[in-house]
């Protein structure tokens, strides 16, 4: 028996797009004979996204609609389909039919020898200054800094095998380090050329200004994954340095009054050194402050500061 697959999809006010993918996946997934259900999140809308995706759920089993309260947001919408999806493999996608379902069963050919496959929007048709530009360099930007190298991260069309994905916990916009995320973990990660449609119906939920936000959680996640479990490590050595140098200014400029006698209250050089002193004094503190932190995060979650692939004779 073939591994089951999920399709999980964050929908919000794409009441126009929906008739036309749920129809595709169909006409995808049923020849596959594989087990399967679409997780639909409607994150919130207010036009008939809802209506829509519950008389889909009458007449068909495999659909699952998840409704939320508000709009929580594209990340939230998926955590909340992991949450909720069974399949051994779980897909993400685009509701706006710029992603193509015809691709899925090539990613799904292509998760028998890895843990993630990542899609690929080769031609990509959005525009280019808003959108392809700042997408390049964010690529660049995350595949340097997290050291996993992939083309498109933005791209929601990707398959996960289902253990990956429940060891990720997903804040701010971070569905797409979910690939950079896994790969810390020891998950394989592949990437696969897909189709990418302009947007036909309904317009685009984001700007220009997602690429700041990007580039923050791109931080948070380059600080997690080096210093999570040993934040002192991260503030402790530039705090040290400061202390120490600010320490050996006020050493110097005690030694020229009281040796030589000389005013040193109007110096520049007395502030630098009590700068340096104070911003030491910090640093190592909002160290310690970090380390307890992350005994917190680690210990509240039963997160261990591991991950184990097999254990034998136990
Ligand atoms: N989306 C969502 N919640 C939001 C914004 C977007 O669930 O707050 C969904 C949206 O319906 C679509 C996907 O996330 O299925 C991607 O959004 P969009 O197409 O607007 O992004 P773009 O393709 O322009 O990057
Ligand atoms: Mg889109």
């Amino acid at each position: 028996m073939e591994e089951s697959v999920s399709i999980v999809i964050p929908v919000y006010e794409e009441e126009e797009s929906l008739p036309h993918l749920y129809k595709s996946i169909k006409d995808v997934m049923d020849p596959l004979k594989r087990k399967y259900e679409i997780v639909f999140v409607d994150d919130g809308s207010r036009d008939n996204t809802f209506k829509v995706l519950e008389a889909y759920q009458k007449k068909d089993p495999a659909v699952v609609v998840i409704s939320f309260r508000r709009n929580f947001g594209q990340t939230a919408a998926m955590a909340a389909g992991f949450e909720y999806a069974q399949g051994d493999i779980i897909v993400t996608m685009d509701a706006d039919l710029q992603n193509d379902p015809t691709d899925i069963p090539r990613l799904l050919e292509k998760m028998k020898g890895h843990d993630v496959v990542s899609g690929w929007r080769k031609k990509r048709q959005d525009k280019f200054i808003s959108r392809r530009l700042p997408s390049m360099i964010a690529n660049g930007l995350i595949s340097k800094v997290t050291g996993v190298h992939l083309h498109d991260y933005g791209c929601t069309l990707k398959a996960y095998r289902k253990e990956v994905i429940k060891n990720v916990r997903l804040y701010g916009e971070m569905h797409r380090f979910i690939p950079a995320i896994a790969s810390w973990f020891g998950a394989s990660i592949t990437e696969v050329e897909t189709n990418h449609h302009p947007r036909k119906f309904g317009k685009s939920k984001y700007g220009i200004s997602r690429t700041i936000r990007v580039v923050l959680d791109l931080i948070t996640v380059k600080f997690l994954q080096s210093f999570s479990t040993r934040p002192i490590h991260a503030f402790g050595p530039g705090g040290l340095l400061l202390g120490f140098l600010g320490f050996i200014i006020a050493l110097y400029l005690s030694f020229e009054k009281v040796v030589f006698g000389q005013s040193i209250g109007g110096r520049p050089l007395l502030s630098l050194s009590v700068l340096f002193m104070i911003l030491g004094v910090q640093l190592v503190i909002m160290g310690l402050l970090g380390e307890m932190l992350a005994r917190i995060y680690h210990e509240s979650q039963g997160k261990p500061i591991y991950t184990v692939k097999k254990v034998l004779g136990r």
